[in-house]
């Protein structure tokens, strides 16, 4: 059985109050491992080992700190099949998406930002007329949080962590309980690169108490947490009196809307992909598909044939298309809201059951599920389920299919099928998301501003946003 540690100070240590938490393998709900059930005063030690180290990782070199990030990127590569093993077992996700998908990008994670700090620059405003010239220094904020889901539970760790530390803080990090092996072997990486002991501190716990002793830590100075609404409200209230700087990158219900002019196949195949890939569990995922009414009949009888034709089963399997849930509780979640089709008028048309894959029995699998809904309004369409889960419904018009699209508490991202420009360049510039993207989904360039509107969140991460919020501006007048 996997016990894992606390990474504190560059060594693993267990928790003060030797308290475990089990960690359950979704592909056999078998608990295989137990983890750190950490408490305040694991984050004061954490604290403690970031706050020593401060002073000199602040301070040393912008290409000694890409160094070593760029080097930690080439030991994840060369890693990459224990870490997408684990990923995988960990997760439940197929392990082809955690070789293809979520080590590589924590890779580039590293060197996306082990770069971009390279060419991060501030402004200087010159003064007309006053004789005086303006600079701004963009200096570590010092101590900063970092939390993440279980989702994409390395690739979303190290999106926070990277930038963090490119810009010269030191961090406490914890993964989700729930999915919390790549973060700890993560740790030996850092060493190996040669990473000074302190500047990265990882802790394991339950989001209530490990989550909430490092949000309500005073001095760690920024919080940048992924995960659920409700949770992120819960962040905010506890940050905000102690005026904590806060990246919030929330929950989605994000709209896919299909025109008549679309390219048909390229549609459809993306369509399956961005409704299921990952079990559905990715905060970007179409969950909620608004087709053209001339179109509807032809995309509903390919689009089942195509989910129906899913392969269901071991994460292991490399041929394996839909792993298992990530956790009991969260499925039980997801077939809830299944459930609710019947007193929301809504028609199951494929899907819906549990799925017991040979001796795996215990495992957590489900059905792709599509399900057509009548109305915007109900739950199925309001409310995040955050599984292989997606609604259909026909639309006439432009506008009608803008405001199914916006009317929805959240506003993380959007998917628009069409190839008429004019149109494309009217609903990009309506849809009350923080990304939309045309005729493709889940294309990632690091450069670009990631984080939504509305309830899916607060401020904006990736490229130099990151590195901005990482940074505090501090400007300087001098008089000449
Ligand atoms: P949660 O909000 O439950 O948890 C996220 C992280 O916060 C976990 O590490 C959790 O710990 C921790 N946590 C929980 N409660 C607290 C607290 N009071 N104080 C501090 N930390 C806490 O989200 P899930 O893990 O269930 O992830 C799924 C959610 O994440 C979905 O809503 C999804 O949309 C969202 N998400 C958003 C993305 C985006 O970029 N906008 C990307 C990916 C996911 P623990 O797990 O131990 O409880």
């Amino acid at each position: 059985m996997n016990q894992l540690q606390n990474f504190i100070n560059g060594h693993y240590v267990n928790p003060i109050n030797n308290n475990w938490i089990d960690n359950i393998c979704p592909a056999n709900g078998q608990v295989y491992g137990k983890i750190p059930n950490s408490d305040q005063n694991d984050v004061q030690e954490a604290y403690t080992a970031a706050a020593n180290a401060f002073p000199i990782w602040s301070k040393t070199t912008i290409e000694e700190r890409s160094k070593i990030l760029l080097k930690i990127s080439d030991l994840l590569e060369a890693n990459l099949d224990r870490f997408a093993k684990a990923e995988s077992l960990d997760n439940g996700k197929p392990i082809s998406l955690a070789t293809t998908v979520d080590i590589p990008r924590a890779a580039s994670n590293f060197r996306f930002f082990g770069n971009a700090i390279t060419q991060f620059a501030s402004e200087s405003h010159e003064s007309v007329g006053h004789n005086a010239i303006n600079y701004t220094l963009r200096q570590p904020i010092g101590i900063v949080g970092c939390i993440s889901p279980w989702n994409l539970p390395l690739y979303l760790f190290t999106w926070k962590i990277a930038p963090a530390l490119a810009a010269g803080n030191c961090v406490v990090a914890k993964p989700s309980e729930i999915t919390p092996v790549t973060a700890y072997l993560l740790g030996n990486i850092c060493n190996e690169a040669g990473l000074p002991k302190g500047v990265l501190n990882i802790i394991h716990g339950l989001g209530a108490t490990t989550g909430q002793a490092i949000v309500a830590y005073p001095q760690i100075k920024a919080i940048s947490f992924t995960g659920g609404t409700k949770t992120g409200a819960q962040i905010a209230a506890v940050a905000a009196p102690l005026f904590k700087k806060l990246s919030l990158e929330l929950g989605g219900k994000n709209p896919n809307i299909i025109f008549g002019d679309c390219d048909y196949d390229l549609m459809l195949e993306t369509t399956v992909r961005s409704s299921f890939a990952n079990q559905g569990q990715i905060c970007l995922c179409g969950s909620r598909i608004f087709v053209e009414a001339s179109i509807y009949d032809r995309f509903k009888t390919d689009f089942i044939a195509k989910v129906k034709a899913l392969k269901i089963g071991d994460p292991s399997d490399k041929n394996t298309r839909i792993g298992a849930l990530v956790s009991k509780a969260h499925l039980e979640k997801v077939k809830q809201y299944i459930a609710l089709s019947k007193e929301e008028q809504a028609t199951v048309l494929c899907g819906g059951n549990e799925v017991t894959v040979p001796h795996l029995e215990n495992g957590f699998y489900l059905e792709p599920t599509v399900i057509e809904v009548t109305t915007n309004d109900c739950r199925l369409n309001q409310e995040e389920i955050f599984g292989p889960v997606v609604t259909l419904m026909p639309f006439k018009t432009e506008t009608e299919a803008l405001n199914l699209a916006n009317q929805v508490p959240y506003g993380l991202s959007a998917t628009l099928w069409t190839n008429n420009l004019k149109r494309t360049m009217r609903l990009s510039s309506e849809l009350q998301t923080g990304i939309v993207w045309v005729n493709t989904w889940m294309m990632r360039d690091l450069r670009t501003p990631f984080g939504g509107t509305k309830a899916s969140g607060v401020g904006r991460e990736g490229g130099f946003e990151a590195l901005r919020f990482f940074t505090e501006p501090k400007n300087v007048c001098i008089q000449y």
